[in-house]
């Protein structure tokens, strides 16, 4: 038993090293982590029996009050650049935003705000009037209402019009979205009851009709935002669905996902129903993201007709779904970008989707003889060239889309999974494709000064195998 050489706690706090702690934790934190890390060497001696002379054990502790303290009270949240090529990555929080929706937020969070104030009357005012009149003028809806993401806009919506009823959905629709949204989860949450009709890949508009009771309160249509059903398939037009719902006067309900504003057809993607359209079709209420293709931050839109909307600003549980603050700020921001009448030069989520294939191609041109140049002392054993590549989309939105873009790939000839864990876990992160033998630096969605950082990571990382 070597116990008798375990230091006493005033010894380790004496160390220069704790003592430096005390700069940035409070005292009783560090107590507190020098008392478990004795513990913990207490029980190692116990157990294994390892002899330790007491520099020895005193500057085992000191190591691990340090580290403990550094990666219990750091907070978690990194910055990672994005090399994969995915724009709208669900791991890596989906939409960034600029520098002028970020510069937005900030000069609003350090101080008051006329949050729930009219300036006007001098009275209490609501939070959701902030944004309805923008939304509304870019949507053509009658009214609009934001909650926390799009699961709690379905919620509410499901929860106002149609708890203790039937709701109509397709089996082909019965969508799961990345983060567990299920409709059928969502539907049992809400207290709705789910009528499914058709089949996965075949849904008529006659197996609507069938399916409606006294009981039925909405008709809902879902986007299947990330997978297509191909080949021997049938969807019901929204109008045909939005013709029923009239002859019935059942309110018909979209869940577009992403909520895309802009056609983006002109760039080469696949036309995607915008949020103005399924209103122009006569859809009673449409429900989307704020950080999917709309490039804002998290948030749950919802428009439409303004009798339903209200009924959603009197129901209670708007009060658990709603937003903050500095939602509402980004969103101001971001729907200002749309107003302004340039999106894509304002947003940075659809600035990478639109961006010509001939300036990636520049970009890695200049990435990839930068790596050349730092990674000189592994000249000849990496192999680093400008490669096309195929981007993608991501976030649940145009699950079969290709966007050409352009990346430089370092060819390792060998297993490259301790090289992308390195790179994973330096600061900032470096999250590259991984091919069999090479890694993949895509440049559609690096961020402005990123590309510059990336050769000193790669170096760091490789140093470090
Ligand atoms: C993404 C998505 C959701 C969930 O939206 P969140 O904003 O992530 O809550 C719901 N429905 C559809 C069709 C989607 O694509």
């Amino acid at each position: 038993m070597e116990l008798k050489n375990l230091p006493s706690v005033d010894e380790v706090l004496k160390d220069s090293r704790i003592q430096s702690l005390e700069k940035v934790y409070a005292r009783h934190l560090i107590v507190q982590a020098v008392r478990d890390e004795l513990d913990v060497l207490r029980a190692e001696i116990m157990g294994s029996g390892i002899r330790l002379t007491r520099d020895e054990a005193r500057e085992r502790v000191v190591v691990e009050v340090v580290h403990r303290l550094n990666t219990l009270h750091q907070g978690s949240l990194k910055k990672v650049i994005n090399a994969t090529g995915v724009v709208l990555h669900t791991n890596l929080g989906r939409a960034p935003l600029s520098l002028e929706t970020a510069e937005h937020i900030a000069g609003l969070a350090q101080g008051y705000c006329n949050l729930e104030m009219d300036l006007e009357e001098g009275k209490r005012g609501s939070r959701y009037q902030h944004l309805e009149s923008m939304i509304v003028s870019l949507t053509g809806a009658e009214a609009a209402l934001v909650v926390n993401n799009n699961a709690a806009a379905v919620l509410l919506v499901l929860n106002t019009l149609a708890k203790g009823r039937e709701v109509i959905v397709s089996r082909g629709q019965l969508v799961e979205i990345g983060g567990s949204f299920r409709i059928p989860e969502i539907m049992a949450l809400s207290g709705a009851k789910l009528v499914e009709v058709g089949t996965t890949n075949k849904t008529y508009l006659s197996d609507f009709e069938q399916a409606v009771s006294p009981d039925t309160a909405l008709l809902l249509a879902v986007h299947t935002s990330n997978y297509r059903i191909v080949g021997f398939t049938h969807e019901i037009p929204l109008r045909e669905l939005v013709g029923l719902g009239c002859r019935l006067e059942l309110p018909v309900v979209q869940d577009l996902g992403s909520g895309c504003l802009v056609d983006l057809s002109p760039w080469g993607l696949e036309a995607e129903p915008t949020v103005q359209e399924c209103i122009k079709e006569g859809v009673d209420l449409v429900t989307f993201s704020g950080d999917k293709l709309l490039g804002g931050p998290q948030a749950g839109i919802i428009v439409g007709k303004k009798h339903l909307i209200d009924a959603m600003k009197r129901n209670h549980l708007l009060r658990a779904l709603r937003v903050d603050k500095l939602t509402i700020s980004g969103l101001e921001a971001v729907l200002g970008g749309y107003l302004s009448g340039e999106p894509q030069n304002k947003i940075p989520v659809l600035h990478m989707l639109t961006r010509d294939p001939a300036d990636l191609e520049v970009t890695a041109d200049g990435l990839c003889r930068a790596i050349r140049e730092e990674l000189q002392d592994w000249d000849g054993q990496l192999d680093v060239r400008v490669i096309e590549l195929k981007d993608k989309v991501g976030g649940g939105a145009y699950p079969l889309q290709e966007l050409p873009g352009y990346g430089v790939e370092i060819a390792l000839g060998f297993d490259p999974g301790r090289l992308v864990y390195r790179l994973r876990t330096l600061e900032p992160a470096l999250l590259p494709r991984i091919k069999e033998g090479a890694i993949i630096i895509s440049v559609r969605t690096l961020q402005a000064g990123e590309a510059d950082l990336i050769p000193g990571l790669l170096r760091r990382a490789l140093e470090a195998l």
